[in-house]
């Protein structure tokens, strides 16, 4: 393995995106005495509270991007829709991680599911889809009910329909955007579970446990771990993210989500950063993701991914942060962000119940 010299304390990390993951990546990496820089252009964003400097400028803002890439030792991202223009601009001046071809990937479904699919890990079958003729055809291949999805900025089931006669095919390629699309097959699944692993500059591997996850209203609800899956299911779930990490080069935490049908599995997808169904990690590993991903980053070892209790974590989305305080049980861990303003669907906290086990307890 290379010799990586870590980054000293006091050195600045630069983050792109300022929502919460950037705002706990920040609490993470204070505790290991390096500074957060974090550009975003919402000078509302949850993460300004909690780093020491910022910067609010878009992401196209050149004069804004240099100097903050004069003004930081690393940078890296809380969302997987950073513009590929952006990433290059930054990654000629400082080391970016996870790196632009990671980036690039993740961002589009059709490449990634040919590149994850290429390395012999099961996808759902899809077919790309750029006209009504081609989702005609790709729903005679792929039958009905099928998935219709953007291949760019789709998140939280933004961007996707879920098509059950081909009547719908026209109405629904008009409504999806931006185009091309890609119709994926609709996966009955038993449940579905997310690995979040992470590799070192020095291309050490650690994976946190499956995690099973439920959504309501396409919106992630619980992860509770351990998931109800067995030994073999977990091993192979942890392989096939672990084997994508690797294959990418990959630096960072990233997150790989599937499908579990009976004993298959299959990536639905992943995403190049800490990940929402790791905040699990935070209350009962003895490494979390955050300070995971900060490590990785700066060239530090790897922390333990260990799980030291069982866990559900909840995410308290729209308006529930005021009844949080009269809500708090003994083990509760409560991670609140600071959003000023509750819409609903916006992910405004979670809390991690420290002990539990049944996701509906
Ligand atoms: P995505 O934006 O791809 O993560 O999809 C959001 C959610 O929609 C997933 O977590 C699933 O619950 C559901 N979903 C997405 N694709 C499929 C599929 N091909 N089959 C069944 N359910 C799906």
């Amino acid at each position: 393995m290379p010799t990586i010299e870590p980054l000293p304390q006091g050195s600045t990390i630069g983050v792109l995106g300022g929502g919460q993951l950037g705002r706990m990546l920040a609490l993470a990496a204070a505790r290991l005495g390096m500074k957060t820089h974090i550009f975003c252009p919402d000078p509302e964003s949850p993460a300004f509270d909690v780093t020491p400097r910022k910067t609010v400028a878009a992401y196209s803002d050149e004069a804004a991007l240099e100097a903050f890439a004069a003004a930081v030792d690393v940078v890296t991202y809380e969302f997987e829709n950073v513009p590929a223009a952006t990433a290059a601009f930054l990654a000629a001046r400082k080391p970016l991680f996870p790196d632009a071809r990671a980036l690039a990937i993740s961002q589009n479904r059709l490449e990634e599911k040919g590149f994850i699919s290429g390395l012999g890990i099961p996808v759902a079958a899809y077919r790309p889809v750029d006209s009504v003729a081609a989702l005609e055809t790709a729903i005679a291949d792929l039958g009905l009910p099928a998935v219709l999805k953007t291949t760019r900025l789709g998140y939280d089931g933004k961007g996707q329909r879920t098509l059950h006669a081909a009547g719908e095919a026209a109405d629904a390629f008009a409504a999806l955007a931006p185009k091309p699309l890609v119709l994926e097959a609709f996966v009955p699944f038993d449940r579905e579970i997310s690995v979040v692993t992470a590799r070192g500059r020095d291309g050490s591997v650690r994976a946190f446990e499956p995690a099973e996850n439920v959504h309501r209203d396409h919106i992630l609800y619980t992860s509770t771990v351990p998931a109800a899956i067995r030994p073999a299911l977990a091993e192979a779930a942890v392989a096939a993210a672990n084997a994508i990490a690797e294959a990418l080069g990959y630096v960072g935490v990233l997150g790989v989500e599937f499908f579990v049908a009976g004993e298959t599995l299959l990536v639905n997808e992943i995403a190049p950063r800490v990940h929402n169904s790791g905040h699990w990690t935070e209350a009962v590993c003895v490494t979390d993701q955050f300070e995971q991903h900060i490590r990785a980053i700066c060239g530090w070892p790897l922390g333990d991914p260990t799980r030291l209790a069982p866990v559900v974590m909840e995410n308290l989305i729209g308006d529930e942060i005021p009844t949080i305080p009269a809500r708090l049980a003994s083990g509760d861990r409560p991670q609140l962000y600071g959003k000023r303003e509750a819409r609903p669907g916006r992910k405004m906290g979670h809390l991690n119940h420290v002990g539990r086990h049944d996701p509906a307890a």
